[in-house]
């Protein structure tokens, strides 16, 4: 675990100071697909997580989030994909100018991730012990015995009382659950700095759901490490995160705290995002969504991307697209609304 990582670091009054993981500048990914149409899935981001910090990405389907997630991790399919600009700087060092090999130890040792539906990253032929003490083979350099004892506490870690038995069993034998399961133990296994979770509960029941969530956040305190939380829930990002982005098009349009984000949204499309959520406690079911559906990355409007869906649209918002503005020193908006 990272102790030696976390040392207190004072500024020059003498406050603690949130130290940088991750630091991702002017990240464009398209994709260059036929008839020279160029899709533009992720369109200058900038972000930071914090170590030890819960950082959520929300936005609808087609927003650019899991684009995000993977080029920070370079698995963008290339061609027809390519990170065209920007630097991802992991404790200082740019992921973008590393060797293929030296990105392969990132992935193990650095960066753990798990997927929405666990059965495409398991690998149906081998036992969940196999594949956790592969990779403690691979990454952690253990022998085999020592690899399937760590194999074993991981799987208690993760809540597996009969840890014993589930280390000789196959993917398919596990519910959703229990297989989302394994792979937070084999994505913690490598005492990952940053864990991404791309949609990790949407495939689960509700239930579930927030024991896996939970389970995120008991896992991230015990291995001192920061999580990238992607989500086109809202719902789940309330329960779990310390400070969200909304993504739109390819872009951030706003960013705050949580808190903040949820009672004060200042975009039109975070409140529409808000307003459809379901209210359980309201009487009557006020569920509104936002009509229209996202731009595909290779047809954005030329100005605000959100404009054909916005209820506050101005002349002015279709013709250029507004500029990520500070609101005050966390919270920042793009829209034209927000402008003096
Ligand atoms: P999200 O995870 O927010 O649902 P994605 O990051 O998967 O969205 O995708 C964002 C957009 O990028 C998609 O809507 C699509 O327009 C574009 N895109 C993704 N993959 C490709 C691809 N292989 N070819 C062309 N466009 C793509
Ligand atoms: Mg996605």
């Amino acid at each position: 675990m990272h102790k030696q990582d976390q040392q207190e670091v004072l500024d020059n009054k003498g406050f603690k100071k949130q130290q940088e993981l991750l630091e991702v500048k002017g990240l464009k990914t398209y994709f260059y697909m036929e008839d020279n149409k160029v899709a533009k899935a992720v369109d200058d981001v900038d972000f930071t997580i914090n170590k030890g910090e819960t950082l959520a990405i929300v936005g609808e389907s087609g927003s650019g989030k899991s684009i995000t997630s993977l080029s920070i991790m370079r698995l963008i399919q290339s061609p027809p994909g390519k990170i065209v600009e920007g630097s991802i700087k992991l404790e200082g060092k740019d992921l973008l100018k590393l060797s293929d090999s030296e990105m392969r130890k990132v992935r193990g040792n650095d960066i753990g991730m798990i997927f929405q539906e666990p059965m495409t990253s398991l690998n149906p032929v081998y036992t969940i012990g196999n594949q956790i003490a592969e990779s403690l083979i691979k990454h952690k350099k253990m022998k085999k015995k020592e690899a399937y004892k760590r194999a074993i506490e991981l799987l208690k870690l993760v809540g597996f009382a009969r840890a014993e038995e589930i280390v000789n069993e196959y993917p398919h034998q596990l519910s959703g659950g229990m297989r989302q399961r394994a792979m937070i133990a084999i994505a913690m296994s490598c005492d990952p700095k940053l864990l991404i979770a791309d949609e990790p509960t949407t495939a689960l029941d509700v239930t579930i759901q927030a024991q896996i969530l939970d389970l995120m956040i008991e896992m991230k305190e015990k291995f001192e490490s920061s999580i990238l939380l992607i989500t086109h829930d809202l719902g789940v990002v309330a329960e779990v995160s310390d400070r969200v982005l909304v993504m739109y098009g390819g872009q951030i349009v706003e960013e705050a705290p949580v808190h903040e984000l949820f009672t004060n949204a200042k975009h039109p499309y975070t409140e529409g995002l808000l307003a459809s959520i379901p209210n359980i406690d309201a009487d009557i079911e006020r569920l509104e969504s936002i009509p229209g559906v996202v731009p595909p990355a290779h047809r954005f409007p030329k100005g605000c991307r959100f404009a054909p869906r916005c209820k506050h649209v101005m002349n002015k918002c279709n013709e250029a697209n507004p500029d990520l503005l500070e609101f005050d020193s966390k919270h920042k908006v793009r829209c034209y609304l927000y402008e003096d």
